[in-house]
């Protein structure tokens, strides 16, 4: 087969402790999966579910480096644990959507956030607020048999040193198994595959030159600068 361009590589996420990479399929996020966020956010958390949404894997920053996007006035963080799965699947029962799980990792879920929230004034899809280049910077993925499992352990962001979120993941509306299930509904599942899990309160704007820390208890760090 002969190509007119060459063909973009898959993207593939160092592993911790490990020579081989993950290399990754499709990038799912959830949206309003802790209550308090959900209502900065302005929305009810009691009566509206998480939603899913994508980017796509060529939005991965490996080398911390995050260039500010055109388009915007608003860029913000949001911190968030990221599901690695490693064996695909489709209509998974949540009591066994953890066996589907490779490892985590620590990511961020950049958002253009003025055109996210009048894309939902106008009852458009979140594509351009959400999904675009270098709006999910990782970091490797730390394989299960060192992080374990995460119904609970704390996730805290700091900018420029200060601390803005400060959440554990026993505040998750949908646990993480609820979650796996959830999108096995909807998508088939497969290896490589990462779920960005959600942000708690806290979120807010960045600047060029704004330094970004994520640290999730038994994952490590995340450090991230907007230039
Ligand atoms: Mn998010």
């Amino acid at each position: 087969m002969s190509l007119i361009f060459p063909a973009s590589l898959q993207p593939t996420l160092p592993i911790a402790g490990d020579e081989r990479r993950f290399p990754v399929h499709r990038l799912y996020c959830v949206g309003k999966n802790y209550a308090a966020h959900a209502r900065e956010m302005g929305a009810d958390p009691e009566r509206e579910a998480p939603c899913f949404f994508l980017k796509t894997p060529d939005a991965i920053v490996l080398d911390g480096r995050v260039p500010y996007p055109s388009g915007t006035s608003n860029l913000h963080y949001e911190g968030e644990l990221v599901i690695a799965i490693g064996k695909g699947g489709s209509d998974i029962a949540p009591e066994q959507a953890l066996e589907h799980v490779f490892g985590y990792a620590l990511g961020l879920d950049m958002t253009r956030r003025d055109l996210q929230l009048e894309s939902s004034r106008r009852g458009q899809p979140w594509d351009t607020g959400k999904s675009f280049e270098h709006c999910a910077p990782l970091s490797a993925v730390v394989p299960l048999k060192q992080s374990g499992h995460f119904a609970s352990g704390s996730l805290r962001l700091w900018l420029n040193g200060e601390l803005r979120q400060d959440a554990d993941f026993r505040d998750l509306i949908w646990a993480n198994h609820d979650i796996i299930s959830a999108l096995s509904r909807l998508y088939t599942l497969c290896p490589g595959d990462l779920i960005f899990t959600g942000t708690p309160a806290g979120v807010g704007p960045v600047v060029r030159g704004d330094r970004i820390r994520l640290v999730i208890e038994r994952l490590g760090e995340l450090h991230a600068e907007i230039v």
